[in-house]
This record gives structure tokens, sequence and C-alpha cells, in this order.
């Protein structure tokens, strides 16, 4: 089927043409592993997972999909020299500033690789998950290309994009409008994040500061040491993986400035070809209507979450029953209403299994169908499942014959091949293992203990076995994951 996309650099739903054929290459920004992913960026990985999924099976496409892992920027090193912010979890801060980064960003790598397989991300689906640092050699090769084009200048041992050169010939703001009149040429703006009204040449190549880790860029008949610029680092890898241009570039709506405008501009001006053929972006997400914030007490991880007793599932199943270019308002409520729209299909599926038979007819295949023609219109999550409950309430899966019974439950396979939150086999009667009781006794154990770190690791065992737990006034409940 072909599928349709939204595309933020025409502003128009188009076909997605595959610029090889029938694979499919998608570019993710990932997480930026200075600490645990919040459920706003996990909306944007959920987003890009329903694509991936989507023309996977509703598209019948190959799909070879990269995302990569931001561990190196302002955040990561800014809290690698914290020792505030460094706890038991990664050790003992170090005077190597390098393995310092590293220590952090890995462990929280590590802590970002659990969360998206709990949500049903499959690690399986990835071609590949980059970490910038392995590509410095890229970057910097980047870097040179760019000057050598003539846009790009030294100036106090970093690097910068020189955008006034550039907007000579070229568009710099085909996926916002900008407005120019406060730009001044030259003016250098040197941190990773900044705001439309900041316009200015942006950092390619950022003198470290004291204490930093570095590497050293050999540019101009000079030795510069300090490290690439976040915008950069997505242009050098996925030139280097995909190749371009690729089909699809996905990332929250507030990456598209500067982070996505710049980096049209560096691949262009360095490769001489713009990214990706397709910018597809996600919109945020809200908690009970406000922007998440710490300061608002409504900032949650997927643990504080699943510490309340939240299965990962029901919110991945909150998240994709918006559409993804709405605003996602995350509500307890939601997440409960979710869960019993949930358990309806579940039971309906269960039903399929059973042996009682009757005399009609299901078109399975006109059901499936539309579900997948909504899917394929610009990923129409709400209108798909609008089509799957009418089905559900209209129908009563005992007054089915076999076949029929049989059609559906691989119609449903196929939906959950994107949905990824049914389970498709017999309902099997679960009792909790007594592995699973001990480890949560001993969870219990090292909370009347006050050993918080033992028993964060405790939970995510249980998590890890497919458990979750959740603390009561008399003890703890354990419930099965789906
Ligand atoms: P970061 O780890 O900050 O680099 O962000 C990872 C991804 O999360 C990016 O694609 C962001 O655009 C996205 N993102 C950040 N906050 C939100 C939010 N509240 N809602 C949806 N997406 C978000
Ligand atoms: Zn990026």
């Amino acid at each position: 089927m072909t599928i349709k996309l939204y595309n933020s650099l025409t502003k128009q739903i188009e076909e997605l043409k595959p610029i090889r054929p029938d694979e499919v290459s998608i570019y993710s920004c990932g997480p930026t592993v200075y600490s645990y992913a919040h459920i706003g960026n996990l909306r944007a990985f959920l987003f890009a997972d329903f694509l991936q999924r989507t023309i996977r099976e509703v598209g019948a496409y190959k799909v070879k999909w990269v995302m990569n892992i931001t561990n190196i920027d302002d955040k990561t090193i800014r809290d690698s020299q914290n020792s505030d912010v460094w706890k038991t979890d990664f050790g003992e801060m170090t005077n190597d500033a390098l393995s310092n980064l590293e220590k952090l960003c890995n462990f929280y790598e590590v802590e970002f690789r659990k969360d998206i397989e709990l949500l049903n991300i499959k690690n399986n689906d990835f071609y590949k998950m980059p970490r910038a640092t392995d590509y410095i050699v890229q970057m910097k090769e980047l870097i040179i290309k760019i000057f050598n084009n003539g846009f790009a200048y030294v100036s106090g041992n970093s690097v910068y994009f020189s955008v006034g050169k550039w907007r000579e010939n070229e568009i710099y703001g085909k996926l916002k409008k900008i407005d120019f009149e406060n730009f001044r040429p030259g003016s250098r703006v040197d941190s990773d994040e900044y705001e439309r009204e900041q316009v200015s040449d942006f950092v390619l190549w950022k003198a470290k500061k004291e204490g930093e880790p570095f590497w050293t860029l050999e540019i101009d008949g000079q030795n510069l040491e300090g490290r690439p610029g976040w915008h950069l680092e997505c242009s050098a890898m996925e030139y280097d993986i995909l190749g371009l241009p690729f089909d699809i570039h996905t990332g929250g709506v507030d990456l598209k400035f500067p982070h996505h405008e710049d980096e049209i501009a560096q691949s262009k001006a360095g490769y001489g070809l713009e990214p990706t053929a397709m910018w597809c972006h996600n919109e945020f997400l809200e908690v009970e209507g406000k922007k998440m914030s710490k300061s608002l007490n409504n900032f949650y991880t997927l643990r504080d979450l699943i510490d309340k007793g939240i299965d990962p599932k029901d919110i991945r199943f909150a998240m994709l029953s918006a559409h993804y270019r709405s605003k996602y308002n995350f509500t307890f409520a939601d997440v409960e209403a979710a869960k019993k729209a949930r358990s309806k299909v579940q039971e309906f599926i269960y039903e399929l299994h059973s042996d009682i038979y009757g005399d009609s007819e299901a078109d399975a295949n006109s059901f499936k169908m539309e579900v997948f023609s909504n899917l394929a219109n610009d990923l129409h999550s709400p209108k798909a499942l609008a089509t799957i409950f009418s089905f559900i309430n209209n129908s009563k899966a005992e007054s089915f014959n076999k076949n029929s019974k049989r059609n559906l439950i691989s119609v449903f396979n196929q939906i959950n091949n994107v949905y990824a939150v049914f389970e498709i086999t017999k309902k099997l009667e679960t009792s909790i293992p007594k592995n699973i009781i001990d480890l949560a006794d001993l969870r219990i154990q090292a909370k009347t203990d006050k050993n918080w770190a033992e028993s964060d690791k405790l939970r995510n065992e249980i998590l890890l076995f497919g458990y979750t737990i959740k603390d009561t006034k008399d003890g703890f409940e354990i419930s099965k994951l789906m």
C-alpha cells in the first residue's frame, strides 16, 4: 500500500517514494544520554518506531533504520564534570575528562536501551545505533569539506558556519521561517541549543574549555583542540551510514530549528546534497496540559510511571492512540483509558482462539484494508483505532466460523506488528513464578535497609523478567507485563 506522510520541508502530505527500490532508509535523532529519557523524548522514539513499523507492515518495504546516540554535546559534558550529578551507579569521578564522559553516557545509554525495550521498540529493528564519539574522524572530514568550499571560518580556536555566506545563494530557513531583521552577519553562537531569534553563525568545531574532553582538528594550518558541534554530528553520521539523500529524517518539532536547519546547510555545503527527501516531526507531549518541567513537578521518566504500577505497553498504546502531529496531553486518566481499550482488544483476540464457532463470515480482508489505509494516510492512528473498535463493538467473536476466526487472528497479528501491544496467542494462565517473588522479597528488604540503589537494581531485574512491581501499604503487588 502507498504510504503518505506530511513532509515538514514542503508542508504537504506526500507519497513516500523510496530512493532505492524496496528499501526505506530512516534516520532518527536519538537521545542525548546525560540523564534518563523523559516521556516526551519517549514519544519521539515511539513515533519513529510506529513510522518504521507501518512502512514495513503496511508499505511492505524493507527498512534501514538508524538512530544516533548523542554522547558528546554541551549537556553531556556539563554533567560529566559536575560532581553533584555523579551517583554510585557509575562509579568514581576521575581526572580523565573523556573517561568521565564515557562513564556517564554509557550508563544512560544502557538505561535508554532498557526503556525502549520495555516500550517494545526492538533492538533488531535498528540497522545501527551509532554513538557520536565513534564518528569523530568523519565529522572532522565534513568540517574540512565545508571549510574548503568556503562556508566556514576559524575564529578563536573554533570553526563556525558562515550563515551570511550561505545565504548568498541558498535558503536558510527551509523548515521554519526565519526573520533575518535582527541577523548580524558574523555574529556567532557557541551553544548547541539556541532560539530562532538568535540566528547567527553556528559552531562546527568548538574550542575546548579547561578540563573538557577534546580531539584535534587540523585545519587551515592550525591544530584546534576541541569537539564537534551537536548539529554537525548528525550530518556526518547519516552520510557515513545511509548515504545522501536518504528517505526520511525524524525528530521532535523542537529540532526543526536550529538542529535540522543547520543539518541541511552543513550537508549541502559539505557534501553538495541535502540529507533527506522527507522531514517528519512529532508534536510535543505535555503533562496535564502543561509543559513538562521539574519545577512543575510533572516531569516523568518511564521508571517513574512503572513505579506507579503502570504497564509500559499501556503507555505505548496511549501515546500511539493520538496522531503524531497533534500535541499529546499525557494524563493518568488517559493511560487508564488506554489500558481498558487495550484489554478490550486483547479479550477479543483471546475469544477468537476459543473453540466456539458460529456461522457468520467475517470480511477480514476489508477490515484489514480499512485499518491499513488509515495508517498509510500519514499514520492516522485515531482513525485506524476507530475502525478496530467499531469492528469489535459490532461483532461477537463466537459468532464467526472457524475460517473467519483464523483469518481475523492473522489480521490482528498484522495490526500488532505495528502497535505491538497485544498478545496474539491463546490466553495463558499465569501465576507469579517463585524467583520473581524471591526478588520482590529481597527488594522489600533493601527498601527497609534504605539501600535504594539495590532496590532499584532488583526492580529492574524483575522488569527484565517481564513483571512490574508496585508498592502497596501491605507490601507489594506484582503483575505480568502483557
Ligand atoms: P534529546 O534527548 O533532548 O536530544 O531529545 C530526544 C528527542 O525527544 C528529540 O527528537 C526531541 O525533539 C524529542 N522531545 C523532547 N521533548 C519532547 C516532548 N516534550 N514531546 C515530544 N518530543 C520531545
Ligand atoms: Zn540529530
